[in-house]
């Protein structure tokens, strides 16, 4: 086992913090400031305030939107997993579709999101989108993410908004976007 998979082991005994584990392997801190730097790299350790943690797949809790800095909520998180395990958090589909031009097509791997009523999670370049109406549970203006073509209608009629693909909903969330910054804005 090398030392990098030895520290996570460790991490899941207990151990938290760099001092421990130096001590543990009898190495310097240097050393084992630079195995964890890799291991957070990788997306499989988080630090904060001195000490470490494992990262569990599904704890976000503490994470920020790349977008919008808003705390994430596992429910409505819209994901990106590049290429080499890197993951790329927003807090919701309206951060999501907004982080999609901004990131390299070719280094993505695949998006997800939950479906919106039964939060399972779903591919996002599949789902079904609707955009706009009347109802926000994060970010203005709203996007919704639904496996079923046919429960985004009912949503859609019931409180609003336009039932777009990923490509669409990509695009519409930009102008609309624009939009509101000209009106912001404007002098
Ligand atoms: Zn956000
Ligand atoms: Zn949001």
């Amino acid at each position: 086992m090398n030392r990098k998979e030895e520290i996570l082991r460790l991490l899941e005994e207990g151990y938290t913090t760099a001092k421990e584990l130096a001590r543990y392997f009898n190495v310097s801190l240097m050393t084992i400031y630079r195995d964890l730097k890799e291991l957070e790299e990788e997306g499989r350790i988080i630090r904060r305030h001195g000490s470490v943690e494992l990262k569990r797949e599904e704890d976000l809790k503490g994470e920020g939107c790349v977008l919008c800095g808003k705390e994430i909520d596992n429910r409505l998180a819209f994901t990106y997993i590049l290429k080499g395990g890197k993951k790329v958090h927003t807090c919701c589909p309206h951060c999501g579709l907004l982080a999609f031009p901004t990131l390299e097509k070719e280094r993505i791997e695949m998006i997800f999101s939950r479906d919106f009523i039964y939060c399972n999670p779903i591919n996002a370049l599949s789902a079904f989108y609707v955009v706009g109406g009347d109802v926000s549970p994060c970010c203005l203006p709203p996007a919704f993410v639904f496996a079923d073509k046919g429960i985004a209608e009912r949503f859609a009629k019931g409180f609003g908004g336009e039932i777009l693909s990923f490509e669409e909903a990509v695009k519409r969330m930009q102008d609309l976007m624009k939009k509101s910054q000209r009106v912001n804005f404007s002098p």
